[in-house]
Parts: C-alpha cells; structure tokens; sequence
C-alpha cells in the first residue's frame, strides 16, 4: 500500500459535532477554550454549529443537521482533506436514528488518519498538543494509486 501526506497548516479546520444530550458538554469546551480556537477554522453540524455560534459568538460554518446529512457533508469533507481534526462528541447511552451516519462519519475519519475526540479529555489532549501551533504530516493510503492497482486486477 502507497501512502501520500496530507499537510495541516498552523490554522486548523477543525469540525465541531455532538448528538443532543452531549450539546452542553461540547458548549462549555468550546466557551472554555475559545482564545485558542477563535484563531482556527470551525464549522459544524447543522444544529450543533448554530448553537456554539449563538452560545460562544464564533463563526462555526454550519452544514445541515447531522440526521438530514449533515455528517455525511462533514465526511465528504473530510475525504477532500479539508478537516485537520473533529471533535465529535456521540451519546455513548442513547440510540441514534442516524447511527449509520455516524458510523460512516467515524470510519472515514480514522480511514482518512484525522484526530478525532470524542470525549472531553481526549478533547483536551488534543488542543494542548504542540501540533496546535505548527504544521502536521498526516499519512494517508494514496488512493489515486490503490484505485489504478484495482482497475489493473478488475480489468485484465
Ligand atoms: P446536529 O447533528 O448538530 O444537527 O444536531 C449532530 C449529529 O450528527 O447527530
């Protein structure tokens, strides 16, 4: 398997998302650190996004709400290497109409090697890491190459 390097830049894009009973959590972290991430990119599923902008007064790009497709928005995102790391904060107690959404947004982001936080001390970690403040080589499998090897083995 090939790899290439996707490079993050000091500014971050960083994508914001919680399920309803994990809205609050995500809110007081970001009120808690909004002198850092006011210096990066946010956006964010529908209602999550317009809750922290209304609740903190940072510019959180909103795609649509997650049920409707909006983590399928954030995953195509993420496939087009605009998401350096996501903070997606699922309710681990309550069952999701959307849960194969949320499978796929969770699968791509670690098929695509972005940070992903899913609680709040992981959430922590993360934004205290040095790579905050620097640029990041994330590697991931070079998929132009894996699909000219695919099209070599499907068409003889
Ligand atoms: P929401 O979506 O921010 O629109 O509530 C969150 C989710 O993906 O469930």
């Amino acid at each position: 398997m090939e790899y290439k390097d996707i490079v993050s830049s000091k500014k971050k894009n960083i994508a914001l998302v919680a399920h309803d009973h994990m809205k609050s959590m995500l809110i007081d972290w970001v009120l808690r650190n909004k002198d850092i991430l006011k210096n990066h990119n946010l956006c964010g599923t529908g209602t999550t996004a317009t809750l922290i902008s209304e609740k903190t007064g940072l510019d959180v790009f909103a795609f649509k709400s997650g049920p409707i497709g909006g983590d399928q928005q954030l995953g195509s995102r993420i496939v087009e290497g605009n998401v350096d790391f996501m903070i997606f904060f699922w309710d681990p107690l309550e069952a999701q109409p959307h849960d194969p959404d949320v499978k796929a947004l969770n699968r791509i982001g670690v098929l695509y090697n972005i940070p992903i936080a899913n609680n709040v001390s992981t959430a922590d970690f993360l934004l205290s890491s040095p790579f905050m403040n620097s640029e990041y080589n994330r590697q991931v499998i070079d998929y132009d190459k894996l699909s000219n090897d695919r099209k070599s083995l499907v068409i003889e």
